[in-house]
Parts: structure tokens; sequence; C-alpha cells
């Protein structure tokens, strides 16, 4: 039974991460385009970046309630990162929900369940 519950968790969990690293990569993906001048692909930095994010959500600390990244109280991302990322953020986060809307709607459920 506390196997079987630890299991589910992990799933979810994955998945949460999959999304998570998805939306990442379209928030970054909307700020490139519209700052650095890209069209389809990212740009070397935006590029490096999504890696980064990636890579800090892949290792993710939270193993059973994972808040979203925006509210989350580890400071995982290093600093030069995370400034870059938070840019970002502050820039694509309202916008998602004109060209993502309801991948946004499901971020601010997320973000108030976790
Ligand atoms: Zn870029």
């Amino acid at each position: 039974m506390g196997k079987y519950k630890v299991e589910i968790n992990k799933e979810i969990i994955d998945k949460r991460k999959e999304w998570e690293k998805e939306t990442i990569y379209k928030m970054i993906h909307l700020y490139c385009m519209k700052n650095h001048d890209k069209d389809k692909q990212l740009c070397d930095e935006c590029v490096e970046l999504y890696n980064y994010s990636a890579s800090r959500i892949d290792n993710c600390v939270h193993k059973k309630r994972k808040p979203v990244c925006s509210k989350c109280k580890v400071h995982c991302f290093r600093n030069e990162y995370r400034n870059k990322i938070r840019t970002v953020m502050r820039w694509s986060g309202p916008r998602m929900i004109y060209y993502y809307p309801l991948r946004a709607f499901k971020y601010l459920y997320y973000k108030m369940k976790y």
C-alpha cells in the first residue's frame, strides 16, 4: 500500500515536471521571439537558459508536493539564471493567458493548490 502510494506520487510529480518544462519552454520561446528577434528557434542564450531550467526541474527536491517554481522557497537557480528567468516570467507570464489560455489556467490552479 505504502509503496503503491509512493509510485503514484512519483508518476504525478514526473508528469508535472514534464508539463512545467513544456511551460517554461513556451515562456522562454515567447520572450525570445519578441525580445531577441528570433522566429522559430531560441537564440543561444535562451537555449542555455532553457537547458538550465529543465535540469533544475529534473533535479527538483520536492518529491511529494511540488509547488510551482515561482512560489518555491528553495532557491535552486543560480543567481544569474534566476535573474534571467525572472525577467522572462515577468514578461511572458501575463501574455500566457492570451497565447496559451488553458495552460495559463492550469498553472494558476497548480499555484493555488500546491
Ligand atoms: Zn533569446
